[in-house]
């Protein structure tokens, strides 16, 4: 059924096997990756997703476990001009809640990300396969459980995945099911499954710029219209696995989802800007999102374009939701040090972590009443 609609489609290209043969090679440890639209997907093992993409910096998204065959289509095909917008939301030109956000926003600081940050980077590595990557993973779940515990109406659940570690979603409910969402992954690759891989930009500095976040929104008992969600992926770095799984379990689910923000690396900025980046994203929620960038940074946003499975906006994209990628920094004067041993904690510059803090607690209340 699901091959037939695809057929009908012509939507995808997807290596010429029959599922007997593709079982076959997921039972033998392989996953189906594709570098674009056009690539018709090839078979690697993990060892070569990282060591033959991840370290030299080819994106990739691993699409051996995606059924849903609109999914496939938008994975598949270049969208018209007339389709980068698919928000059902019309996003506001003013922003109209900063005597509520600017005291919020003048309570962060950098004391815990700092300390976050720390614990985080002495993992060895957090490799979505390793035992690092797990206990990461507890690590994370208890810190935003307690950062969460000053408000009880939060909820923190886990995401189980077909591999040991977990996605986490924290959740501040509101009067409406509709859903804000922020999203950082967790895990990091130090370039092999086995390599030192502190990921301190990549992405330490995202996960500690949502949990200091969390923790204002947590103290002050923000009591929001939509539901707020922070969202902590498993396995970014094996092609957006925690994340794909997410929205595509949101997606048949039907939940509806007004705005999404990615965070992959906000502490490696030397301009002292924000990137806001303009591919694989809905654009009138990015035009959005600039404005709240200027508005509560007090910077112009820079701009620039990453490619096909660069972070985890291209998953809710990919689902048909609206999606954002805000990063620390464009493309060129980027963190040299991403994907090796030398991600580490004394690179980190903390004002671009304090900067992205601010952007996400104004993103937060603005967008709560959309
Ligand atoms: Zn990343």
């Amino acid at each position: 059924m699901q091959l037939l609609s695809l057929l009908a489609l012509g939507a995808v290209s997807l290596v010429s096997c029959t599922p007997l043969d593709n079982a076959a090679k997921v039972k033998a440890g392989l996953s189906l990756i594709k570098t674009s639209e056009t690539d018709p997907g090839t078979w690697v093992t993990d060892e070569d997703k990282i060591k033959k993409y991840v370290s030299k910096n080819i994106k990739f998204i691993d699409v051996t476990n995606v059924t849903d065959s609109e999914t496939l289509f938008r994975m598949s095909n270049v969208p018209a001009a007339s389709e980068m917008s698919i928000s059902r939301v019309t996003y506001p030109t003013t922003l109209s809640h900063t005597a509520e956000a600017n005291p919020l926003i003048a309570k962060l600081n950098t004391t815990g990300p700092k300390s976050w940050l720390k614990t985080l980077t002495d993992y060895f590595n957090r490799y979505y396969k390793s035992t690092y990557g797990t206990q990461a993973g507890t690590w994370l779940l208890n810190q935003v459980k307690s950062i969460s515990a000053s408000n009880p109406a939060i909820t923190v659940t886990t995401f189980t995945h077909s591999f040991n570690q977990p996605s986490i979603i924290v959740k501040i409910p509101g009067t409406t099911s509709n859903l804000v969402i922020v999203g950082a992954h967790y895990d990091s690759t130090g370039g092999s499954s086995t390599a030192r891989g502190p990921g301190a930009d990549d992405n330490g500095s995202g996960v500690v710029t949502q949990m200091e976040a969390l923790r204002i929104l947590a103290d002050a008992k923000f009591k929001p219209k939509n539901t707020i969600e922070f969202h902590f992926y498993a396995g970014e770095e094996g092609g957006l696995l925690g994340s794909q799984a997410v929205f595509a379990n949101y997606k048949s689910a039907g939940k509806t989802i007004l705005a999404f923000v990615c965070q992959d690396m906000t502490g490696y900025s030397p301009s002292g800007k924000v990137s806001v980046y303009n591919d694989y994203v809905d654009s009138s929620l990015t035009s959005y999102v600039r404005r709240i960038v200027s508005q509560y940074t007090g910077i112009a946003s820079t701009t620039d374009t990453c490619g096909y499975g660069c972070s985890d906006h291209a998953s809710a994209y990919n689902n048909g939701f609206p999606a954002s990628y805000v990063c620390d920094e464009v493309i060129r004067t980027s963190s040299p040090y991403i994907h090796s041993p030398n991600d580490a904690y004394n690179t980190i510059m903390w004002d671009a972590i304090l900067r992205h803090s601010k952007f996400t607690v104004g993103f937060l209340v603005e967008a709560s009443y959309l």
